[in-house]
């Protein structure tokens, strides 16, 4: 038997800070009923433009760490936005992927996709698989999968993948890690293995919202994917790195203070549990990509601009990814150890 103890904690601390892209998803004629057109626009791979609202014959501009226009594809989000994040997660640090925005700007359509266009989670779940098998042969560590799905809504966390158990507590260890007692946990062995846990709890949640009254936009949708490596030799050094892929809950719901009854309520509780989220996958340790989803049209005019102004805010966030790391340590010596100390002292 043996106990593990936390080796490191923040070594390697090098400074990381949110990368925050902004896609625009294409116009659609059915959401511009007054037919005005468009009022944002790309300029190019970083800027874009909106009309202002103060004065029309103005453009406000945004600049950000990369711009995708209506044109570009899964592929290209991915393989420009989620991608270079996904390595650090077999290193024992962790990242996360957050898709931000109003309801009906192309969040779900960016982490989950279709399965013509499918989106950043199957995208990045096939390629740390991908990673760990390009690994396995080398530097000799074993390395281990797993995924929990879960929802957040007015403040209640419910498992995706066992629907029975509502209402989890979140809370934080000693070192500082974020946990959800009870949350289930499965190791999956491969791309298919995650798909046949993934697809019916993603059904769960698609069939809950209907039901209860454009629910999926008010919930927070986070899947974890966590990976650990366990060295072949003693010590038997062990590291986790946690990747974060959340759908976050309509940003329009952050705007609205002045809300009453129960609307208010789902705007705190957004923020609130946000907020916990946050510790462990945008705030201190993790290497993290907000893609902000906007739309075209006229009637998501001041929803896409406090997005924007989000977006550009949260750029500021600076975050400090460190590894994780425990050791094992046999227990018995250390019993033996205080069991010598005490006969010593007992003789004094
Ligand atoms: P959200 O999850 O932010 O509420 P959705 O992902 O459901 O938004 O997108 C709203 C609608 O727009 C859906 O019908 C979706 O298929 C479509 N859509 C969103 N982004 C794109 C895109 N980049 N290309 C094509 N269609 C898109
Ligand atoms: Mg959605």
């Amino acid at each position: 038997m043996a106990q593990r103890v936390t080796v490191s904690s923040d070594g390697n601390k090098k400074i990381s800070r949110v990368r925050v892209a902004v896609r625009l998803r294409p116009y659609l004629d059915k959401e511009d009923e007054k037919g005005e057109g468009p009022c944002v626009r790309g300029l190019d791979k970083q800027n874009l433009e909106i009309v202002n609202w103060r004065n029309a014959t103005e453009t406000v501009k945004y600049h950000f760490d990369a711009f995708h226009g209506e044109k570009t594809t899964q592929q290209e989000v991915f393989l420009s936005s989620v991608k270079p994040v996904l390595s650090h997660v077999l290193n024992g640090q962790n990242a996360s992927v957050f898709a931000y925005g109003p309801t009906g700007a192309g969040k779900t359509h960016t982490m989950l996709g279709s399965a013509e266009k499918p989106g950043v989670i199957p995208r990045a779940v096939r390629e740390v698989f991908n990673l760990v098998h390009a690994k396995d042969a080398e530097e000799g560590w074993d390395y281990s999968i797993s995924m929990s799905y879960l929802e957040i809504y007015n403040e209640k966390v419910l498992d995706l993948l066992s629907p029975s158990s509502q209402d989890l507590p979140i809370r934080q260890d000693k070192d500082k890690n974020i946990f959800i007692p009870g949350l289930t946990n499965v190791t999956i062995s491969s791309f298919s293995d995650f798909d046949t846990h993934f697809v019916p709890a993603s059904l769960n949640r698609t069939t809950a919202s209907t039901k209860l009254n454009q629910r999926s936009s008010r919930s927070h949708a986070i899947l974890l994917i966590k990976v650990v490596r366990t060295s072949r030799v003693l010590p038997h050094r062990q590291q986790t790195g946690k990747l974060y892929l959340v759908d976050l809950a309509g940003s329009e719901d952050n705007r609205r203070t002045g809300n009453q009854g129960i609307r208010l309520k789902e705007s705190g509780a957004i923020n609130l549990s946000l907020f916990t989220l946050s510790k462990d996958s945008l705030g201190g340790s993790a290497h993290s990509v907000m893609i902000t989803n906007i739309a075209p049209e006229y009637k998501y005019y001041f929803d896409t601009f406090s997005a924007l102004n989000f977006a550009a805010k949260s750029k500021m966030i600076v975050n400090k990814p460190f590894t994780r790391e425990t050791v094992a340590v046999p227990v018995l010596p250390v019993k033996r150890a205080r069991e010598e100390h005490k006969a010593g002292g007992s003789g004094s």
